[in-house]
């Protein structure tokens, strides 16, 4: 016989929070609370299977299911000592879902289950406040007409504030006990004439129509929604958990609240969290009134008058200190906690791990670790790495002056400046056009996605902390002020009105989304702080980690920022990308259009001191460290102009015809460039632009190991090499150069030269192309495309309807393809170790700064991933963690 249901109470539990599979995470921590002796409501668990099983038999309940339940209820009536639809002491329930990860489109919880016309007698004799039974049973009414019957909230909404206004009341907690019976004979009603049925008041049609809707719920559109966004399988099932109910709402000495054992947004280690008194449920989190803080040191922070938990109810206060210490300690977690004090007898209702801020995350595993709680290797584990995006932002100055023009929520972290802008579609056109901005709405709705993604911030003039453009916005680790509510938007007039100051498109703000501030202008910033708390455990995952981390940079900019995140070398400088610059595009042009190899000489002999001075900024900054220079790789077309303007203008300045030009530009068109004129191909064609490259490199490490007195670790990289003899071409030409340079100077440098894996030829061919490489960087994007046979730049379009449908789970150029491009990246290893033991391996693609995809570089055995600046705390993060689950 399966066994359905598992009951708690009184310091005992059938399961445990290893359970979590079965009473799913709610069910498997009551019972874990229970166990421990804490003061916990009697209660009974429906497992998972139960919810499965229900499913399974076309959604009715599986057999011995009711006898079951009925038989655990019995004792946790016994427990309370009450009965479930007993006329003098009726044993009342809530009916809470639980499934394994906690989530949030499921079924609401229905407290009060079992009362009726009744009970509510019974519940108003035995405890002499007849307007707290009345009260009890109109919530019941409106949770349970809501949730399991399906009538929309609202309806009850509007006659209880229709009534308040008859009666002249403003709050709930007005109402007398009679005037709660008119609301109620006013809810039932409503109920018979929209649904043409009328409120249960069986007990037991009750409960199982509530478990019923638990069920239910597991298939509802929102939670089917939120499993697909979350990964989670259908097969899980939800729990049901059915408990005797405490009451929050049993006069002035009751209350309900929620707590967090730490700061969830800071770390901050201290109690923190809100309550309301006479109130139940998730009155606290409903806004209905303004909640008090549980801590005295919290209230005084928060500026209220209303006094808090530790001053009301010391003793209910105390035990809640004590109890809170225990279950972290227990959990060695922070707890998120909920609770409801029952005349003066404190109950705990719910614990589990707390959600928090990237920066709380840290702070808490740092302060864990230092106090012996968990291990260092545990607090490198417990940080997400993509979180970090968050920390990794710049802030205001705190030197600065601030010209605030209005303040809301501290919506998200960090900084931003950019011109104001109204709409998404405007977001999205300045940012095309090369500018930046902010965008200013009065909120946000999924529609604005494509604008946040496009501003530099986001500022909203409603909204709390949890609102669409809050939350969205800390997931996208920007920056954002919501609920600015001393701001006006104009729309008509397009104008933004903030303490005097008319704004409008175009005007510069800054928006502080760690302070809530709104500034008028470019505010000055500072780089993201890295050291603190951050920077141990940076170092703690530096010491686990086996890969070294490297960036993609080839400005002086971008290395900076680079090494002050902790990049441990270049794993991929691209040289065109000196070639764009204003001043040196022309130079490259007249490279292009000329018609001999003297003439291109002439082109490049004015380009190698610019690329020379670029390469020894660089080198310096780099200051000893490897750096993997790839050669000119892209089709030379996209440095010619486009459109007969463009042409016309540029033909003058180099003084050639236009229609000269117009031609060149024909010749070297190609129909896909991708797979055309580029890579190894333009050094095979031209040699002479391999030399002047490599004779920059050399002069500028000659040059740089002068100032810095270590010589870079230089690694030439050839790209797009598919035969083993294209390899051999250019690197006798790299190899002539660099003895030619090194002879001039008399100086010998170091240097490697090798090549980028990026076609599946040159994979499997690997073992032979390391006969002439000294290593290898897998060109990771190159190698989807070719791999697939997809353009990276035409495949949004199909690639989102591939997932839609379910053809591909990840997007392959963002995390690695591990079956196909994977494959062909280990093979290249393995071969080309086998040729060449060990020999230095690396991936430079956007891959090397995703979390999933360094997991796997982490197998295969590379020694260093490259990824973007920003991105390098979270690859070295992420390349602890591999470490630590590969090893
Ligand atoms: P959620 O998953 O949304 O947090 P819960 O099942 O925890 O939903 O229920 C929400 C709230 O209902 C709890 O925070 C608590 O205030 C109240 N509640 C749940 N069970 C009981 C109970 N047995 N007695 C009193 N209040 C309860
Ligand atoms: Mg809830
Ligand atoms: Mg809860």
């Amino acid at each position: 016989m399966t066994k359905w249901v598992y009951v708690f109470g009184d310091g005992r539990a059938e399961g445990s929070a290893r359970d979590s599979h079965l009473l799913g995470g709610k069910g498997a921590n009551l019972a874990e609370m229970c166990a421990l002796g804490l003061p916990v409501p009697p209660g009974l668990t429906i497992t998972t299977e139960a919810c499965n099983a229900y499913y399974d038999g076309g959604k009715s309940f599986p057999e011995g299911l009711e006898a079951d339940v009925m038989a655990a209820l019995q004792k946790v009536g016994e427990m309370a000592g009450r009965g479930f639809g007993d006329p003098d002491r009726p044993l009342l329930l809530s009916v809470r879902s639980g499934a394994r990860a906690s989530m949030p489109g499921m079924m609401d919880t229905v407290l009060n289950l079992g009362l009726n016309d009744d009970s509510v007698l019974a519940m108003a004799r035995e405890s002499g406040d007849e307007r707290f039974a009345w009260d009890s049973y109109r919530r019941f009414i409106q949770m349970y007409a809501d949730v399991v019957m399906g009538l929309d909230h609202e309806v009850f909404e509007e006659i209880l504030e229709d009534e308040k206004a008859r009666l002249g009341h403003e709050l709930d907690t007005d109402l007398s006990a009679a005037e709660w019976q008119e609301v109620i004979a006013r809810y039932k009603q409503t109920i018979s004439d929209e649904l043409g049925q009328a409120f249960p008041q069986d007990p037991r049609e009750q409960l199982w129509g509530a478990i019923g809707a638990v069920f239910s719920s597991w298939m509802n559109a929102r939670a089917i929604t939120y499993r697909q966004l979350h990964d989670i399988p259908t097969s899980w099932g939800t729990a049901v958990n059915v408990q005797a109910m405490v009451f929050g709402n049993f006069g002035n000495t009751s209350a309900t609240g929620v707590a967090f054992t730490r700061n969830p947004s800071t770390g901050e280690n201290r109690l923190y969290g809100e309550f309301l008194i006479n109130a139940q449920g998730e009155d606290v989190v409903a806004g209905i009134r303004t909640p008090q803080s549980i801590t005295e040191a919290g209230r005084i922070e928060s500026g209220s008058d209303r006094p808090s938990l530790e001053k009301t109810m010391p003793e209910a206060y105390a035990e809640f200190v004590r109890i809170t210490e225990r279950l972290e300690a227990h959990y060695l977690d922070m707890q998120d906690l909920e609770f409801t004090i029952e005349r003066g007898k404190l109950w705990m209702l719910q614990t589990r791990t707390g959600k928090r801020t990237a920066k709380a995350a840290i702070r808490i595993a740092v302060e864990m670790a230092d106090s012996g709680m968990i291990s260092r290797e545990e607090a490198v584990r417990r940080i997400e790495p993509a979180s970090l995006d968050q920390l990794l932002h710049p802030t205001i100055d705190p030197a600065a002056e601030r010209p605030v023009i209005g303040s809301g929520l501290p919506a998200s972290p960090g900084a931003a400046t950019g011109e104001i802008v109204f709409t998404s579609e405007e977001a999205v056109d300045a940012v095309r056009a090369g500018r930046k901005v902010i965008l200013v709405r009065v909120e946000t709705s999924p529609e604005d996605i494509h604008g946040m993604h496009a501003a530099e911030g986001i500022l909203t003039v409603r909204g709390g902390m949890t609102s669409h453009a809050a939350v969205v916005a800390r997931g996208m680790g920007k920056p954002c002020v919501s609920g600015a509510g001393a701001l006006r938007i104009d729309m008509r007039n397009r104008t933004l009105l903030a303490m005097g100051a008319k704004l409008g498109p175009g005007d510069v703000i800054t928006i502080d989304g760690s302070s809530g501030q709104v500034l008028r202008g470019a505010v000055p910033m500072l780089q993201p702080e890295l050291s603190g708390d951050f920077g141990r455990l940076m170092e703690w995952a530096d010491a686990t980690r086996r890969m070294t981390v490297r960036t993609n940079a080839e400005t002086p900019a971008d290395a900076r920022a680079a090494r002050s995140f902790g990049a441990e070398g270049i794993g991929l400088c691209r040289t065109e990308h000196m070639f764009f610059e204003d001043g040196r595009i022309s130079t490259m042009r007249e490279m292009i259009l000329a018609d001999s190899e003297a003439g291109r000489r002439a082109a490049l002999d004015k380009l190698l001191p610019m690329q020379r001075s670029d390469f020894i900024e660089l080198f310096e900054i780099m200051h000893g460290l490897p750096i993997t220079i790839r050669l000119l790789d892209p089709p030379l077309h996209e440095f010619l102009p486009k459109g007969a303007e463009e042409i016309a203008e540029v033909a003058r300045s180099i003084g050639v015809e236009a229609e000269a030009l117009a031609a060149r530009i024909d010749e070297l068109h190609e129909f896909n460039p991708m797979l055309g004129h580029r890579g190894c191909r333009l050094a095979i064609s031209w040699p002479e632009i391999a030399e002047m490259q490599t004779r920059a490199i050399f002069e500028a490490a000659i040059e740089a190991a002068k100032t810095t007195g270590a010589p870079v670790e230089l690694e030439i990289m050839v790209p797009l090499v598919g035969l083993r003899t294209e390899l051999d071409f250019v690197k006798a030409r790299i190899d002539a150069v660099a003895r030619d340079v090194m002879a001039e100077a008399g100086q010998e440098i170091a240097y490697l030269v090798g090549t980028m894996i990026e076609l599946p030829r040159a994979a499997i061919q690997a073992g032979s192309i390391a006969e002439a490489a000294e290593f290898f960087s897998f060109g990771t994007n190159d190698l989807t495309q070719t791999t697939f046979g997809i353009s990276r730049d035409d495949a949004q379009s199909f690639l989102q309807t591939y997932r839609q449908k379910g053809i591909i789970e990840t997007d392959p150029f963002v995390t690695i393809d591990t079956e196909g491009v994977g494959q062909l990246v280990r093979i290249a290893s393995e071969n080309g170790r086998a040729t060449r033991p060990g020999m230095k391996l690396g991936i430079c693609g956007e891959h090397g700064g995703d979390p999933a995809s360094i997991r796997f570089c982490e197998s295969v055995g590379l020694d260093y991933v490259s990824c973007s600046p920003f991105r390098v705390p979270i690859a070295r993060l992420a390349a602890a963690q591999a470490a630590v689950k590969e090893g």
